[in-house]
């Protein structure tokens, strides 16, 4: 059967259902909110009823008890590939926690995504473990990928890969997908990251046949991981064009579904192509 008929599968309304949720049924999914807790209940509710064990990892910054939510697909015997995304928010003030920041596109689209990976890929064997977490604190400054980073490192986890997904629902005028290549921090990785997006730029050019740009690995989720030694790649597309990029103006209706689609595409034909 073709290794990729699970693309079809691939469902845009999921996204048009998750994005809206997570931009509406909170003003904010800032980190300091008193949203966070809620929010965070309601991802773990999410995996679970995907028939996932859902985790919580906590972390200390700035006085508070903060969280992130994780959960695990089994697999093989290899390192785990961690595919993740942040769930907080924020508007054109941070130092407000609570003023409106519905986050649409950054970051409510890449939950969304990892949702309908987790959903499709639930029962799919594959040859190693695929971890899912959600981060928060990214928009201060990446805390929630940082403290977890360093506990995996702690751990001494073999981390085989880590995918971000971070704001993949506003395209350029070609509607390209953009594709993340470690470029800098420590060098060691940056070839392994280099073949990582080779083979996302073969992927969409013969699977999704979705037109392709490179980004540099830069302010996302993935950075405590590459500083750490990990190798990484991701989707991100590019915050500086959106001009609802940190406004309260980031809502459901700026967002494009069918480029958020591909971007669920793409992923989804590489972790297939990779780990099935
Ligand atoms: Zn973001």
């Amino acid at each position: 059967m073709d290794k990729y008929v699970l693309l079809t599968k691939i469902s845009r309304s999921n996204f048009e259902r998750d994005v809206k949720e997570l931009a509406t049924r909170w003003p904010t999914r800032h980190t300091l909110s008193k949203h966070h807790l809620a929010i965070v209940a309601h991802l773990e509710a999410r995996f679970r009823a995907m028939g996932y064990r859902s985790t919580r990892h906590a972390y200390e910054h700035s006085g508070k008890q903060l969280h992130n939510v994780l959960a695990q697909k089994p697999g093989g015997s290899g390192g785990a590939i961690l595919l993740c995304a942040h769930f907080d928010s924020r508007q054109e003030n941070l130092g407000a926690p609570e003023s409106p920041a519905p986050g649409a596109n950054d970051n409510a689209t890449g939950v969304a995504v990892l949702f309908e990976m987790a959903r499709l890929l639930k029962d799919v064997p594959l040859r190693v473990p695929l971890r899912f977490a959600l981060f928060s604190g990214e928009e201060q400054g990446l805390w929630g990928s940082t403290a977890y980073a360093a506990e995996c490192k702690k751990r001494g986890e073999k981390l085989t890969l880590v995918f971000n997904l971070d704001e993949v629902g506003y395209p350029d005028r070609a509607k390209s997908l953009f594709l993340d290549r470690d470029e800098g921090g420590v060098p060691a990785n940056n070839a392994a990251s280099a073949t990582l997006v080779a083979r996302l730029e073969a992927l969409a050019k013969t699977v999704v046949k979705v037109p392709t740009k490179i980004d540099p690995v830069e302010a996302s989720d993935y950075v405590p991981f590459e500083q750490l030694g990990y190798v990484v790649t991701g989707l991100y597309e590019g915050e500086y064009r959106y001009p609802h990029y940190h406004k309260s103006t980031d809502t459901p209706d700026k967002v494009d579904f069918a480029y958020v689609t591909d971007m669920a595409r793409l992923t989804l034909a590489f972790l297939l192509d990779y780990a099935k």
